[in-house]
């Protein structure tokens, strides 16, 4: 079986390849993570299943009965740091606590609107947080599902407030979406329901894409049919993300392009909605479920909580998991990201999830309400500034 297995991962990858010399040295069958092999395929059992390891030591690689690859997942290695999944609020622990905390990780990755900024105002003691990491030789990446700004009008916001971050460090749905387009040598056009933070990406990697705006009906639906409606036999791809201008227009041409089954459907990411004041605004996550509705297909999710929007940070060997801290104000995405990526978490009382929500998962059987757990807890990210 193994070698069976063996040639298929050397026409892959070097990578992967070298996975094989980890399974043929070692013999990797480790019933810690056999739990996972339900969800990649349910043909698996205890014991016919077997895996190997990336030499990062941290990606798993799925062998079904006969000796294929069925699959591959971040490892989720058991997390060993103090305060694993108890919320924990910082500020009530004895400071040398903290600082033991602060020193279970060299990398920070952060969310950024209900973090590090309210829409336009920076959050009171975050930038200093966040360039004090840098400072104390930790490496510092934003994380944001925002689709409506390019990774480089991102990085022209967080300098503008004073925070000390490279392009490198700047992870953004719109341009994971473009690098995933770009990864599988995409070559059609992309019909794209967003803003210019998508379509700037893609131009940025050369893909062609719908144009991006107002598209609404200003007659009847057979007059639109008969007249305005055409199929641009290009498309390939249809992206779905945060958009102003979403219509019923925009819905119908997605979905019949989705008709296709050979067609992408990619969703930036998921988040439901951004309350204000008094109102409640639309995220990209009500406009990817209502395409999905009518396309009756489910879209391969970009962002967080999906560990693709950052895993090849993993697999370069950039971050180790265990050593890295997830910030958010999101439970379902940020520390969910951080849950399936094996990373530590913190939640941040500055945006959508308050400790209320938390106490609710506490007290719940559902085993998927206990992955939004995170680790500790502090008012805002500022408060970390005594301790380090
Ligand atoms: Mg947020």
């Amino acid at each position: 079986m193994i070698k069976r297995f063996a040639a298929e991962l050397v026409e892959e990858s070097k990578v992967l390849a070298a996975a094989v010399a980890v399974l043929a040295v070692s013999n990797t069958v480790n019933t810690e993570y056999f739990a996972t092999f339900d969800k990649t395929n349910s043909e698996l059992t205890k014991t016919s299943g077997a895996y190997a390891v990336t030499p990062q030591q941290n990606t798993v690689i799925y062998i079904n009965k006969t000796g294929n690859k069925v699959g591959s997942d971040i490892l989720r290695r058991n997390n060993i740091n103090m305060y694993r999944q108890t919320c924990t609020n910082l500020l009530e622990q004895p400071p040398e606590k903290v600082k033991e905390w602060l020193n279970g990780f060299d990398a920070v990755i952060t969310d950024c609107d209900g973090v590090l900024w309210v829409y336009s105002n920076v959050i009171e003691g975050a930038v200093d947080a966040m360039n004090r990491f840098k400072t104390i030789g930790k490496k510092i990446f934003f994380c944001t599902n925002n689709s409506t700004k390019t990774r480089q009008q991102l990085l022209e916001k967080s300098h503008s407030m004073g925070f000390d971050i490279t392009a490198e460090g700047m992870i953004s749905s719109a341009h994971s979406t473009a690098a995933y387009l770009k990864a599988r040598n995409f070559q059609k056009k992309v019909y794209v329901i967003g803003a210019g933070g998508i379509t700037g990406e893609l131009d940025a990697v050369g893909i062609k894409h719908s144009e991006i705006g107002p598209d609404v009906m200003t007659s009847t639906l057979a007059d639109y049919l008969a007249t305005s409606f055409r199929k641009d036999p290009e498309i390939g791809a249809v992206v779905v993300g945060f958009d102003e201008h979403f219509s019923f227009c925009k819905m119908i041409k997605a979905a019949s392009y989705l008709d296709n089954p050979e067609c992408l459907f990619i969703a930036t990411n998921t988040d439901e909605r951004f309350p204000m004041p008094g109102m409640v605004i639309p995220g990209s996550g009500s406009f990817v479920r209502a395409v999905q509705t009518c396309a009756e297909r489910e879209p391969f999710v970009i962002g967080k909580p999906n560990p693709s929007i950052c895993e090849w940070l993993i697999n370069e060997g950039t971050i180790d998991p265990a050593r890295t801290l997830m910030i958010g104000d999101r439970c379902n995405t940020d520390i969910l990201l951080g849950y399936n990526c094996g990373f530590q978490t913190l939640l941040v009382g500055t945006g959508i999830h308050k400790l209320n929500d938390v106490e609710a998962w506490k007290n719940s059987d559902d085993p998927e309400q206990k992955k939004l757990i995170p680790d500790v807890f502090l008012p805002k990210l500022g408060d970390l500034l005594p301790f380090m």
